[in-house]
C-alpha cells in the first residue's frame, strides 16, 4: 500500500508542476479558501471576523500580518494541551522547534500531517527536476542527517525540529527509497544520541555500500564539509573496522548504533579496506575524495544558499568534479520553493515557489544604501499577492500555511530573479534580523544585545562600561568564527577581557550554536577592544557616505562586504579568544 502510494515517475511529476505554475493566481487563490475553509472554526481567525470568508481581499483586510511574537501565546496553549481549534479545526500533531532567532531561545511552531504531504511534494519535485538531468536508477545516497532529541510538551505533544518530525514520519523512508535517495545508514544512526558517533557511522556505511552510493548528501552544505573533515581524521579507522569487520569501540559506544552498524559490518572485508586505503593514499590534499570513493555518485546535493555559501568552496574541493546542485528553501513554519534548475551553479540558485503549498505574500523592501544585507535598513511598502512580484525586485516572505499561520512573516529577505510560467523564481537573500552565522547557528540583534549586556556584568563589577559594540560572522579562515568589537569607557585589565570574552562566548545559547561550538564547526569567539573613538569614526564614515546623524544607530553587525568599516574597526585593538569550550 505505501510503496504504491510512493510509485514515483518523474515525468509525471514535473507534468504536475507544470501544470500548477501555469495559473499560480488561481492555485493560489484555490489554496488560501482551502486553507480558511478548513480552518474556519479556528478561534484565531473567528476572533478577528473572516466569519466564513475565503477571499484573499476579505482574509488581508480582516488578518493582519504577524510575527512569531504575535502567535505565541496561541502556539502555547497549544503545546500546554489545549485541543479546541485554537489555530487550525484539527488539532496539530506535534511541535516542531526552530534554530531560535529571538532571545535564543528556539521558537515552537505547530506541525501537523499537511506539512508530511507539502514536503513529499517538495522532495518528489526537486528530484524529478535532479533526475532529468542527473539520472540515478537504483541506488542510495549517502546522507548526513541526524534527527534530534524530541521531547513531550506539558500538553504531551512531541516537540523536536521540523527535519526530525519529517524523518519519522511515516511517508519518508517509503518516499526515500522511491526517488533512489534511500539513506545508506540504518534509522538507529540517524537517531542516534551522539553526534559524532552517527557521522564516522554515516562514513562507515557510506563506505560499505560505496559502489550504489549515487548521491551525496545532507540538509545543510556545511554537514558534507564537516563529514570529510572529520573523514580525513579517521579514514585508518574506518579502515581498520572494514578489515576486521568490527566496528571501533571507541569511536561507537551507544548500543543501539553498535548494535544496528555491526550487523552491517558482519564478516571481515579486507578487499575493500585496501580499495579506501588505496584511493585515499593516491589523492592530492583530499582534493576529489567524494568521486574517488563513490565512484557511481551522481551529485552532491544540500542547502548551499545563503548562510551555507560559504561551504561551496571547501564542497567544491572535496567534490573534485561532481557536480553539486543547492536544494530547496523552507523553514520550520512551512516550505517555499524548490531547485528546478539543478545544473545552475549554487551561487546562482533560485527557488520556484510552489503555489499550493501555502499562500504567500511579499512585503516590498527598499534599501536606501543597496548595502549588505546585515547592514540594510529596508523601507517597507504593502504586500503584495505571489504573481504580483517584479524581477529585481526585494521582498520579505510573508505565508499562510496549513499548520495555522496566517500572513505570517518569515523574516527572509528574497530577490525575484524570474518567473517559472506564471509563479516566482526566487533567490535568497538573507534573514531579515539575523545577523551573526557561520553554519547552522543562528544570532539575532537581541541575541547579541543579551550576549553583551551579561558579559558587561564582569565589566560593571570593576565600574567599566560598554560604550558601543558591533560584531563581525568572520568566514575568512575555516572554521569560521564570531568577534566582538567593543570600546569601553576605559582601560581594563586583561584577566577582565578574557572572563568577558568567555562569558560573551557562553552567552550565545542558540542550539545551532552550542553544538557547533563544541563540534568544533565554529572557531573560538574574538573580542577585540577597540581604542577609544573607534566608533566615531564609525558614524563619520557613514555620515560621509550620505547616512542622516538623527537615524544614525550603530551598525550591530559589519557584513562582509562591508570593507570601510571592518578596516576601522580593525585598527589598534588588543584582541581575546574564548576559552569557554575548550
Ligand atoms: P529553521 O526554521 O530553523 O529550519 O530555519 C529556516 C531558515 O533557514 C529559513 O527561514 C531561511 O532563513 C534559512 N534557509 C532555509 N532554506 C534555505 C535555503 N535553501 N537557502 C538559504 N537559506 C535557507
Amino acid at each position: 500500500m505505501l510503496e504504491k502510494k510512493c510509485e514515483f515517475n518523474g515525468e509525471e511529476v514535473i507534468a504536475e508542476f507544470e501544470e500548477l505554475t501555469r495559473d499560480a493566481t488561481a492555485v493560489q487563490r484555490e489554496t488560501l479558501r482551502r486553507i480558511l475553509a478548513d480552518n474556519a472554526s479556528a478561534e484565531y481567525l473567528q476572533g478577528l471576523g473572516v466569519a466564513g470568508r475565503t477571499d484573499p481581499d476579505s482574509f488581508r483586510a480582516c488578518v493582519p500580518l504577524a510575527t512569531h511574537a504575535d502567535l505565541e501565546p496561541y502556539i502555547a496553549r497549544i503545546a500546554d494541551g489545549d485541543t479546541s481549534p485554537v489555530l487550525t479545526a484539527t488539532p496539530v500533531t506535534s511541535i516542531s522547534l526552530s534554530s531560535g532567532t529571538t532571545q535564543g531561545k528556539r521558537k515552537y511552531l505547530p506541525f501537523n500531517q499537511e506539512l508530511v504531504k507539502s514536503t513529499m511534494q517538495i522532495y518528489r519535485t526537486s528530484y524529478a527536476f535532479r533526475n532529468r538531468a542527473f539520472p540515478v536508477e537504483d541506488g542510495k545516497a549517502l546522507q548526513f542527517i541526524y534527527g534530534s532529541r524530541q521531547f513531550t510538551t506539558k500538553g504531551g505533544l512531541t516537540a523536536t525540529t521540523a527535519t526530525t518530525n519529517v524523518y519519522r514520519s511515516e511517508e519518508f523512508m517509503p518516499t526515500m527509497r522511491a526517488i533512489q535517495s534511500q539513506v545508506c545508514s540504518p534509522d538507529a544512526v540517524i537517531f542516534g544520541p551522539d553526534f559524532t558517533q552517527s557521522l564516522y557511522c554515516h562514513l562507515l556505511c557510506g563506505l560499505l555500500y560505496a559502489d550504489e552510493v549515487r548521491i551525496v548528501s545532507a540538509t545543510f552544505a556545511h554537514s558534507v564539509v564537516l563529514a570529510f573533515q572529520t573523514f580525513e581524521r579517521v579514514w585508518e579507522e574506518l579502515c581498520a573496522d572494514i578489515r576486521h569487520g568490527v566496528l571501533s569501540p571507541t569511536r561507537v559506544t551507544a548500543p543501539a548504533v553498535r548494535k544496528a552498524v555491526s550487523a552491517l559490518l558482519a564478516e571481515p572485508n579486507p578487499a575493500l579496506a585496501d580499495d579506501v586505503a588505496r584511493k585515499c593514499s593516491a589523492l592530492s590534499n583530499w582534493y576529489g575524495v567524494i568521486p574517488a570513493l563513490f565512484p557511481n555518485a551522481r551529485y552532491v546535493h544540500g542547502i548551499m544558499t545563503g548562510s551555507m555559501e560559504h561551504y561551496v568552496k571547501k564542497l567544491r574541493h572535496y567534490a573534485g568534479g561532481l557536480p553539486l546542485v543547492a536544494a530547496e528553501y523552507g523553514s520550520s513554519e512551512g516550505w517555499v520553493g524548490a531547485n528546478v534548475e539543478p545544473e545552475t551553479p549554487p551561487e546562482s540558485a533560485t527557488f520556484t515557489v510552489l503555489p499550493n503549498i501555502a499562500y504567500f505574500e511579499f512585503i516590498p523592501l527598499t534599501t536606501s544604501d543597496g548595502g549588505a544585507c546585515a547592514d540594510a535598513s529596508y523601507a517597507e511598502a504593502e504586500p503584495v499577492g505571489l504573481t504580483e512580484v517584479t524581477v529585481g525586485e526585494h521582498y520579505e516572505v510573508v505565508m499562510t500555511t496549513f499548520a495555522g499561520l496566517y500572513r505570517y512573516r518569515l523574516g527572509d529577505v528574497v530577490k525575484v530573479a524570474g518567473f517559472h510560467n506564471s509563479t516566482p523564481k526566487l533567490k535568497f537573500v538573507c534573514r531579515r534580523n539575523l545577523m551573526l552565522s557561520i553554519n547552522i547557528d543562528k544570532n539575532s540583534e537581541l541575541d547579541l544585545q543579551l550576549a553583551v549586556d551579561c558579559a558587561a556584568k564582569i565589566l560593571a563589577a570593576e565600574k567599566l562600561e560598554v560604550v558601543d559594540y558591533s560584531s563581525h560572522a568572520d568566514v575568512s579562515c575555516d572554521p569560521g568564527h564570531y568577534v566582538i568589537f567593543w570600546e569601553l569607557n576605559a582601560e581594563a585589565n586583561d584577566d577582565v577581557l578574557q572572563s568577558c570574552c568567555d562569558e560573551l562566548d557562553r552567552a550565545f545559547t542558540d542550539p545551532g550554536y552550542v553544538g557547533s561550538r563544541k563540534a568544533r564547526a565554529i572557531a573560538p569567539l574574538e573580542l577585540r577592544v577597540l581604542q577609544r573613538g573607534t566608533f566615531q569614526k564609525v558614524l563619520s564614515h557613514y555620515i560621509s557616505l550620505g547616512a542622516p546623524v538623527s537615524q544614525f544607530k550603530s551598525p550591530r553587525c559589519i557584513g562582509r562586504s562591508n570593507a570601510g568599516v571592518l578596516q576601522i574597526l580593525s585598527g589598534n585593538v588588543k584582541a581575546f579568544f574564548s576559552t569557554a569550550y575548550d
